[in-house]
């Protein structure tokens, strides 16, 4: 089904006018309006608006969902959870995802093996569990955290792996444990994040890393893209951190930054969904889909040349406790 969005542009909605809220982080009332989004996996119309801290420029969605209606938003009948999409006209980017995926799942292991060879890993949001399940083949010790009940028991019940619902699941017993922890862009779908780095700094061994991927709204392509850019993924995905409020955060938690790269693939994987996005809400009807498909492998090339100053669409930190 063909969404009819293109009569109420996301772009119509958004305000500058500064509002009120309380942010999770800082606690500070004021945020400004920087975008509005809807669901792009959903027959839902209602705008989403995401607003920034006027103090520690977290980004989030205004305003928050409460969880029930959070867990109501991720469906439940799909394994693959990038691909989930009521409108079925997806065989194209489909088969490009199916095709460069494993590459991108292998260079999440190879970042892992060059922080630490071999080690006993927690990768927390797992999903359906192919990037365990690679770490596995390579002789690591792995466990995961997925709340989908979808993803769970497929990483539980089809590829045998030890993944856990919650934090609390995996203590006392695995209370410095773990050598190395992955976020593959599931933190900022936390109701609390902070609470979550406290869990896992928990369950991390003395001198182990955390590996935390992000989406960056300050890239070309979120720029280019705008509310139609895939990786705002609304109402899902709750914040957004770019660098600088990142290195806040972690500089609250007691973590220092290791080191921070662009993940390559995330940038024409973003370029080509949000293309995707705008051919499915309509608001591109007199172009063909062939354009815009190469506008998004052009989009991205350029992209992928402007992260070598150091932002790109997808930016993975790597911490570990400060001072140690
Ligand atoms: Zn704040």
């Amino acid at each position: 089904m063909r969404l009819n969005r293109h009569r109420q542009t996301p772009h119509a909605l958004v305000s500058e006018k500064v509002i009120e809220f309380e942010c999770r982080f800082c606690s500070n009332t004021h945020a400004k309006r920087i975008v509005s989004t809807f669901d792009h996996h959903s027959n839902l119309e209602l705008p989403i608006d995401l607003v920034e801290c006027s103090n520690c420029g977290i980004i989030s969605i205004f305003p928050l969902p409460n969880e029930k209606t959070h867990e109501a938003a991720y469906p439940t009948d799909i394994v693959n959870p990038l691909l989930y999409s009521q409108n079925q006209r997806r065989k194209f980017v489909e088969t490009l995802y199916r095709f460069f995926h494993p590459y991108s799942v292998r260079w999440r292991m190879k970042r892992v093996q060059k922080e630490i060879g071999v080690g006993r890993l927690l990768d927390v949001g797992c999903r359906n569990g192919d990037f365990l399940q690679v770490m596995r083949q390579q002789l690591w010790e792995v466990a995961g955290i997925e709340r989908n009940p979808t993803q769970f028991e497929f990483a539980t019940q089809t590829l045998g792996l030890e993944v856990y619902r919650s934090f609390s699941d995996l203590m006392p017993k695995y209370e410095g444990h773990f050598d190395v922890i992955t976020y593959w862009h599931s933190l900022g779908h936390f109701s609390n994040p902070l609470k979550a780095l406290d869990e896992s700094l928990r369950l991390l061994r003395k001198n182990g890393l955390i590996l935390i991927a992000l989406p960056n709204l300050s890239s070309l392509d979120f720029l280019i893209y705008k509310s139609h850019w895939a990786a705002l993924d609304a109402p899902r995905r709750l914040f957004h951190f770019s660098p600088q409020p990142m290195r806040n955060i972690l500089r609250k938690k007691g973590l220092a930054l290791v080191r921070k790269k662009v993940i390559p693939f995330d940038i024409y994987y973003n370029c080509l969904l949000s293309e995707k996005i705008l051919i499915d809400s309509s608001a591109c009807h007199n172009q063909t889909k062939i354009w815009r498909y190469f506008r998004a492998g052009m989009i991205g090339i350029i992209a992928h040349i402007l992260s070598a100053s150091g932002a790109g669409s997808g930016m993975l930190y790597v911490v570990k406790r400060d001072g140690k």
